[in-house]
């Protein structure tokens, strides 16, 4: 491998343009689609070549109006968020007796008929359903830790997804305000949550390599550059995104045997969106796909590599196999994994996702302060490695399958 290709203070030169939130479907998201857009058309060209983008709409929840107001023993409006996805409360909400039910256990919710409770943790698909199932009235979910000051204090905003029918609502409090609810014992409460659906456009970018020699053959390398509304989310992707841009560049010039095609996925955030579309969308052609390597989370200077395989576990040996021959410290995780990796392997496709375990994700806090040139340049120089040890194999050396048992997790998980 051409070392001298690659190059972390490039690539951390790039990731600092993006300091800004890129929430999918905002301008933000379609911000940051031009300037890779425009990267690509200035740094990566030549003959069999090509570049396209691909929009796609989703429906996302915008909320109107959410509020929480404790009117027995005692009268107080607390700070909260709605949650998204789960429907609207009557014009002027509800009124209920309120209850803490901790991790929602069987004796706790025993009590929860009629009443809007607090729960410990985050309300997903299965634990609404338990929800519902109890007779609960509405529920308040929490969010951020006791030692939060100053802006920290604002409730996170979350989602329900999945759930088709929505008879129950929910707000997010703040740790602290969900202490001092349960210990001023407040016993009735009324809430309200209106909230409308609104369609938003998102879109990935795709960036082709035609094979010299097996051009049938297709390997994908692939990021989100999407992030949360939280915050600027350099670990969580940007520096997956233009690791992918590294390896771009680096391929556009050593140009593989086998057709490599590099993904900017959109709307991860939002539940995958963006790979998920583009499954769809090529639908036939992914007969033709391999492997596809994803990153997701990376470029912060302390943590551990990780890559997480979602394919046969022959695949973990070969690429245990290949760090060993670059030195680099690296864990093999053989699992399915809550990225873009997934929309692959549900397809059939095997896949892995390159990750770095680091402080921040979802947060203000992860920006581009804590991203370096040496992780950014480490984890570049072990994908290309890859990639390019699979992109110019005489035989590819394992079969495109996914074991059975991921299939059903899979299955599972897109639900
Ligand atoms: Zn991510």
């Amino acid at each position: 491998m051409d070392k001298t290709m690659i190059s972390g203070a490039r690539a951390l030169e790039f990731l600092r343009q993006f300091d800004f939130i890129r929430e999918a479907g905002t301008e933000g998201e379609h911000a940051a689609a031009e300037k890779i857009r425009k990267y690509l058309e200035q740094n990566v060209s030549g003959p069999g070549i090509t570049f396209h983008e691909e929009p796609f709409s989703f429906e996302e929840s915008r909320i109107l109006e959410a509020r929480l107001v404790v009117t027995e023993p005692y009268q107080k409006e607390y700070s909260v968020v709605g949650c998204a996805g789960c429907g609207s409360t009557p014009e002027n909400g509800l009124e209920a007796p309120f209850l803490y039910v901790e991790n929602g256990d069987e004796i706790s919710l025993a009590y929860a008929r009629g009443k809007i409770v607090l729960v410990n943790g985050i309300v997903r698909k299965a634990f609404y359903q338990k929800l519902v199932e109890a007779g609960a009235a509405g529920f308040v979910m929490l969010s951020g830790t006791p030692i939060d000051e100053g802006e920290d204090l604002r409730p996170a905003r979350r989602s329900l997804r999945g759930v088709e029918e929505t008879p129950i609502q929910g707000v997010t409090v703040h740790y602290k305000d969900a202490v001092e609810l349960v210990e001023r014992g407040a016993s009735r409460v009324r809430l309200i949550l209106r909230q409308e659906k609104e369609k938003r456009i998102s879109r990935n970018l795709i960036l082709r390599i035609d094979g010299s020699q097996r051009a049938d053959e297709i390997l994908t390398v692939s990021a989100h550059y999407d992030s949360v509304p939280e915050g600027p989310g350099a670990y969580d992707n940007m520096a997956g995104a233009v690791i992918v841009m590294e390896l771009c560049r680096y391929f556009s010039v050593h140009r593989p045997r086998r057709t490599m095609e590099f993904l900017w996925f959109g709307a991860e955030e939002k539940g995958l969106y963006g790979s998920l579309n583009y499954v769809e969308r090529h639908g036939e052609e992914l007969a033709s796909h391999r492997f596809n390597m994803n990153v997701d989370l990376a470029g912060q200077t302390i943590g551990g590599t990780v890559i997480g395989v979602t394919g046969n576990p022959e695949i973990c040996q070969i690429l245990s196999a290949y760090a060993h021959e670059a030195g680099m410290g690296v864990s093999l995780k053989h699992q399915i994994w809550g990225s873009d990796s997934n929309s692959f392997a549900w397809k059939g496709v095997p896949a892995m996702t390159l990750n770095r375990d680091g402080f921040g994700m979802h947060t203000r806090h992860d920006t581009a302060a804590l991203i370096s040139v040496w992780s950014l340049e480490r984890s570049s120089r072990l994908l290309a490695m890859v990639a390019e040890r699979l992109a110019s194999a005489e035989v590819f050396p394992f079969p495109r399958e996914v074991p059975e048992k991921f299939r059903e997790e899979l299955n599972v998980f897109f639900e």
